[in-house]
């Protein structure tokens, strides 16, 4: 069979965020499918970008006071550690403000001009007076107008997937000033998806049962279907598909046509082929050549949230521009934790991919997890913290790396490392493993990783009730029966080895550790026929994966700090009457003058104004936390009644309301109390 050759590519993620879950879920699955294809031999281009245009990132940067490009570039800087982390190993990663997707963009949309899908057309559009700009889609919100959710952006409903105008929303209203928008015309530019060719193209493409999931292609169905719009009108097929922006906007921009720009869901898409071309160049390889090879197949992985752009858009424009249209568009479902709780960082339910790896959980138990959950149909799944303790511990624990930790040390300490001959049960059993190869690797490349992994460790399971059956522990202290221990500890690494094999897309780490213990090269699927066969030297055994503690999820999803009201640390005082509360005469005194107390430094020399015609001296133990000029002028509040008490200092006519902690050691600091404007020296406090 000869090798197939693939260009893959992941959703572009906006560039306006870190990566979150989500992100690193969609990543994590299609590295996966990626790596199963390289162990059958297959020839892979893997790229992912930055999608870097739109009025969200122009003004995201300008408040961040920022270039656009300089924005982009500080969050593409940000990218690497989450990969690596979860070891998922693009190609290439570009963004497209790439010259490539500058070129690539603008070459697409001439060549869709020339096949007569592009057409101008004056619309009105949505202008915010306020801001005196055009108002970018993602800045209308407003009521959908086919499902009547609340809050939806202008060009696409996060409830119901609908694709709209932003003039369709019902109660519009601008996200950046809060005013209702008003009308304006403008000439924009079409591309004409109601073309016969394009209906009937998408109809075939998106029906045939070759390129998306069926439960995919049942959704397209229905936007194929007449509708009701939001006006009372009925439509059939197909609406036109506004793909221009007006300045200012942060984009490319439309050839011969100043001041207009690519939507950012023009050239997004483009920047797969661009990240492409950015690689093949950098190796010297020529791009042309290469996307014109008929056997090349072409995969990108999404989200469920984009399907339109990617089935409808895409392959439409790729079509009429004469290029390659996608074999394939691999949608997933949206990740939820915690049983579905809307993920929010601050309360704290969501799972934070840095926060994982800083607390040096193994990022190959999510790739696991995840791996044993994503079934390759459009659902949404779940991480569960009990769940992945469970899941993560009875099979990769208990179930796969037992068996090589069962085996090892006494190939190492009682066969000098040396593998032996395998008995007729050892053969059979191993055959039994590799009779499997073929519906594992049918799992892998339906993106059913749950299948693939629930067949491997139905597998383990095998191994181990083998170990079970043969109990090496006893053969180890029996007299003569050094050759079975010897066949059955080398059946159980043979068993081990086959069994990597096939975990190995999910857990390249610890499948790369293993080849280290076993030393032997990276092994593809076909290397489950090849036993290492008696003799092979082994190396020493280290434990290969530590258990997922409790502790670890509960750090992973305790709330982040906030800063906590700091409790005043004393009991409230027994209850008083307000005849009693009346004995204290408060007044307003206005700090005419305040010094340092020479001798002390603790206390402050105040002269008070409290409306008698005459100033007052007051000592007050605040000097720590102010410095006399700072309190000169400011008004305050003093305890009029209060007997004079003789300091070393001199008499205190009296004393100025602070607060402080009770325990002035752990929580330093004294705050002098002030009024609101307007209250007057001498005022009582009632
Ligand atoms: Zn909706």
């Amino acid at each position: 069979m000869t090798a197939r050759k693939l260009f893959v590519t992941t959703a572009l993620p906006y560039a306006n965020g870190n990566f979150h879950i989500g992100h690193i879920m969609e990543y994590i699955q299609a590295d996966t499918w990626v790596r199963a294809q390289r162990m059958q031999g297959n020839a892979v281009n893997f790229v992912g970008a930055d999608d870097a245009h739109g009025a969200p990132i122009m003004i995201a940067a300008e408040k961040a006071g920022k270039t656009p490009q300089q924005f982009v570039a500080d969050i593409a800087a940000g990218r690497k550690q989450y990969l690596d982390g979860f070891h998922i190993a693009f190609d290439n990663w570009s963004n497209t403000d790439s010259p490539e997707n500058h070129e690539l963009s603008r070459q697409i949309y001439l060549d869709l001009k020339k096949a007569g899908f592009i057409e101008t057309r004056t619309i009105e559009q949505f202008f915010d007076p306020e801001k005196n700009m055009f108002l970018p889609d993602r800045f209308i919100k407003g009521e959908c107008p086919r499902c009547h959710a609340k809050d939806q952006y202008g060009d696409n409903c996060e409830v119901c997937s609908s694709v709209y105008a932003p003039t369709d929303l019902i109660a519009p209203y601008s996200a950046l000033s809060g005013a209702r928008p008003v009308l304006k015309t403008s000439e924009h530019f079409f591309f004409k998806l109601s073309d016969p060719r394009a209906v009937e193209f998408l109809t075939e493409w998106t029906q045939d049962g070759q390129h998306v999931q069926p439960e995919v292609a049942a959704k397209i169905k229905e936007w194929f279907g007449t509708r009701t719009n939001p006006d009372g009108s009925t439509s059939t097929g197909l609406d036109d598909w506004d793909i221009s922006r007006d300045a200012p906007y942060f984009g490319i921009e439309i050839p011969d046509a100043p001041g207009k720009y690519f939507y950012v869901w023009l050239d997004a898409p483009v920047g797969y082929l661009a990240s492409l071309k950015n690689l093949l160049n950098q190796r010297g390889e020529d791009y042309d050549a290469y996307m014109a090879d008929p056997q090349l197949e072409q995969y990108h992985f999404i989200g469920k949230d984009i399907i339109t752009f990617h089935t409808l858009f895409w392959p439409a424009m790729l079509k009429f521009s004469g290029r390659k249209t996608p074999t394939k568009i691999c949608v997933h479902g949206f990740l939820t934790v915690n049983n579905g709780e809307k993920m929010s960082k601050s309360r704290g339910t969501g799972l934070d991919p840095l926060k994982y790896l800083a607390l040096n959980m193994n990022p190959e138990w999510l790739r696991y997890y995840l791996g044993a959950k994503l079934n390759g149909r459009n659902e949404d799944i779940d991480f569960t913290a009990e769940d992945f303790m469970l899941r993560v511990n009875s099979d990769l624990i208990g179930k796969y790396v037992n068996i090589a930790s069962r085996a090892a040390g006494f190939i190492a300490k009682r066969f000098g490392g040396k593998l032996g001959p395998v008995s007729a049960d050892g053969q059979e059993l191993l055959a039994a493993l590799r009779g499997s190869q073929g519906a594992i690797v049918a799992a892998y490349e339906a993106r059913d990783t749950a299948r693939a992994a629930r067949e491997t460790m139905l597998l383990c399971d095998r191994v181990n009730a083998y170990v079970d059956a043969n109990k090496p522990w006893e053969l180890a202290k029996q007299e003569g029966m050094e050759a079975r221990l010897h066949d059955v500890c080398t059946t159980c690494i043979e068993a081990f080895r086959i069994l990597t094999i096939y975990l190995r897309p999910i857990l390249p780490h610890v499948a790369a550790e293993v080849a280290n213990f076993l030393i032997v090269p990276p092994e593809g699927f076909d290397d489950v026929a090849r036993p290492l066969g008696a003799g092979h030297q082994i190396g020493e055994y280290k434990h290969l994966m530590q258990r997922v503690t409790p502790e670890q999820l509960d750090a992973l999803f305790e709330p982040p700090a906030v800063e906590k009201p700091l409790p005043g640390g004393e009991a409230i005082a027994e209850a008083i009457t307000i005849d009693d509360f009346a004995k204290v005469d408060l007044r307003i005194a206005k700090i005419v003058k305040c010094e340092a107390v020479e001798g002390s430094t603790k206390l402050l020399r105040l002269t008070l104004d409290a409306g008698e015609g005459q100033t007052r001296t007051v000592f007050s133990g605040i000097a720590s936390m102010y410095q006399p000029a700072q309190l000169e002028g400011k008004l305050t509040v003093l305890v009029a009644n209060l007997a004079p008490r003789k300091m070393k200092f001199g008499i205190s006519e009296g004393m100025v309301l602070a607060a402080s902690h009770a325990d002035e050691k752990a929580h330093p600091g004294i705050y002098v109390l002030e009024p609101f404007p307007g209250a007057q020296p001498g005022m009582r406090i009632h």
